[in-house]
């Protein structure tokens, strides 16, 4: 057996000469267009990462989101999952990457699909989010591979489909199935780009709901004969926006939400319809009904059940001071706020290796929006899970998107010393 320093230090020097190859993996990937929607090119990017993960040892193995509306014949969700057995399967670190990117936009001054280096940064519609982070988990484990060092646990990567749209065919999927679960798996890292010295946490939750107003049809030319669903809308919104937004923005998590501006409960307008297509030839009515979509990010120390009592309070004291005011509430899609809990070892780990690799203190963030986190701490019931990788939150989903290789070459570093701690050297 190896002393810890020294297999440490083999580890980060297998990083380093594999920089290159590392790269060029990043740009591999960035080249298989895995649009999501409606979600191109799935199993050539599960098949690729599937033939790095064998050539590095793994036992590779694919899954098709059977049963899932979204895996049809023309997209189909095809997730791969590769396991790297010790001594012993136990303990297990999971490293989760998803492979699907939203679609490239406009503005671009490169191609987004290209895969190009240049400047020390890899260019691409996913360079950060995240196939620089799927990089670097493949790579943090060859590189304890090409240093010799054997574990004593296990270590698995799966590459995962539609994180951009919920994730159901993709990590929801494989924990429903049990192929991530607390019966198999003892810690969890995601490497999203949130930062190459910040470990998110978790996330606020959210909650989407529809208000439907219904009035009555009438003559345009008298309104005081029918009843304006558009009206009605209007006095709820006039609600939120009085009564409910100041009292949001007075709530603040003690969870390290970043930004700043998102450690409070916050509402946004998603879209409004009623009444008759603007667009349409237009007829003398009374809109007898709107539509409105509303997402609700909520606080941990809030909770759902208080979340949505509020909205039909609110919805409620409304109807009983405007006559004839009537409206439907219906939920659309709720996820529970999430948080590692104190104390995880996954957290411990990376704290220690950050401060190691990039000689600066580590710093615990939580998440704005949702990722994957939800799935394995809901379903898979694995709480021991964060968020930690390569590339700048800011960048995501944005034009000309990149990873600075600096940051891709450190995040594969701190991933390896992270995998050593927390499946242990054999
Ligand atoms: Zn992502």
């Amino acid at each position: 057996m190896l002393p810890a320093v020294h297999a440490a230090d083999r580890v980060l020097a297998a990083v380093d000469a594999a920089a290159d190859e590392i790269v060029d993996f990043t740009s591999r990937l960035i080249r298989v267009p895995t649009v999501n929607p409606p979600g191109e090119a799935y199993e050539d990017c599960a098949r690729l990462i599937g033939g790095v993960l064998k050539r590095s040892g793994f036992e590779v193995e694919y899954f098709a989101a059977e049963g899932r509306p979204e895996h049809t014949r023309a997209h189909p969700r095809i997730n791969v999952v590769g396991l790297r057995r010790g001594r012993s399967v136990r303990p297990c670190v999971h490293l989760n990457g998803h492979f699907d990117v939203v679609p490239a936009g406009a503005g671009w001054s490169i191609d987004p699909f290209g895969g190009v280096v240049r400047d020390g940064r890899v260019y691409g519609r996913g360079a950060c989010d995240m196939k620089a982070g799927i990089a670097a988990a493949v790579y943090a484990a060859e590189a304890i591979r090409r240093a010799g060092i054997g574990l004593a646990g296990s270590v698995e990567i799966s590459g995962t489909v539609d994180e951009e749209s919920g994730g159901f065919a993709g990590m929801a999927w494989l924990a429903q199935q049990g192929r991530v679960s607390a019966a198999r798996t003892d810690a969890v890292i995601i490497p999203e780009p949130l930062n190459v010295d910040r470990i998110c946490i978790g996330h606020r939750g959210v909650y989407w709901f529809e208000v439907t107003t219904t009035g009555r049809i009438g003559h345009g030319s008298m309104p005081f004969l029918g009843v304006s669903a558009i009206e009605h809308m209007g006095v709820l919104l006039e609600r939120i926006r009085h009564d409910l937004l100041p009292v949001l923005a007075s709530r603040t998590t003690e969870v390290p939400v970043v930004p700043e501006a998102a450690r409070h409960a916050t509402l946004n307008i998603n879209g409004i319809m009623g009444g008759q297509p603007v667009d349409g030839i237009q007829t003398p009515c009374v809109a007898d009904l709107c539509r409105a979509v509303f997402d609700r990010r909520f606080l941990l120390e809030e909770g759902f059940d208080a979340t949505k009592a509020e909205i039909v309070a609110l919805l409620e004291r409304a109807a009983a001071a405007t006559p004839r005011l009537k409206y439907e509430l219906r939920d659309l899609m709720v996820v529970h706020p999430v948080r590692t809990p104190h104390g995880s070892a996954v957290v411990a780990s990376l704290e220690r290796r950050i401060q190691e690799v990039l000689g600066r203190p580590a710093t615990q963030i939580a998440s704005p929006g949702t990722y994957d986190h939800k799935h394995v701490d809901r379903i898979a019931g694995v709480a021991n899970c964060v968020a930690y990788g390569p590339g700048i939150l800011d960048l995501a989903h944005q034009p000309d998107e990149y990873c600075g290789i600096d940051d891709l070459v450190n995040a594969t570093k701190v991933l390896a010393l992270s995998i050593l701690d927390l499946a242990g050297a054999a």
